[in-house]
């Protein structure tokens, strides 16, 4: 499964990522910051909202925004997914911007099978190198250090 097949464009993955970055103080966001983040008009930013909330993943009331709690699942994927890539980059001796970079390329490309087999190559790490936590996958990581090796012919 890969983030991209969720019928989500790549704005709305980066929308979701900016309206939880505005509301993670408690706070919702207003449209005319998440206008300005996504760098957009307020009348695109509208309909940016409206299709994501008629997919489920945003509510909008009176002029605030927040995400449901299915835009929060997506939000969670997002993050693992990015700091997985990147912890594993950095632990290969990728320097920690170049690490970022490559996993925010990479984010919505990746398959659940690949972050999975990685988080359980490296024993499933609880930390980004920048010390950010790493969402835990129950499947993947109450399993002990498992990674399917398939032999060459
Ligand atoms: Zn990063
Ligand atoms: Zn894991």
């Amino acid at each position: 499964m890969i983030l991209k097949d969720l019928g989500l464009t790549e704005r709305e993955l980066d929308s979701i990522q900016i309206i939880f970055d505005l509301t993670k103080d408690g706070w919702p966001a207003r449209l005319t910051d998440f206008s300005n983040r996504m760098n957009v008009k307020p009348s695109t930013g509208e309909e940016f909202l409206s299709s994501l909330e008629k997919k489920g993943y945003v509510l909008k009331k009176n002029g605030v925004i927040k995400l449901t709690d299915k835009g929060m699942e997506i939000m969670e994927k997002i993050e693992r997914n990015h700091r997985i890539v990147e912890t594993f980059l950095y632990r290969m001796g990728m320097d920690i911007e170049n690490a970022h970079r490559n996993a925010k390329n990479m984010e919505y490309y990746v398959t659940d099978e690949f972050i999975d087999n990685l988080c359980s190559l490296m024993g499933h790490p609880r930390e980004c190198p920048h010390g950010n936590k790493i969402p835990q996958k129950e499947e993947c990581c109450s399993r002990p250090q498992i990674m399917k090796i398939v032999p060459i012919r």
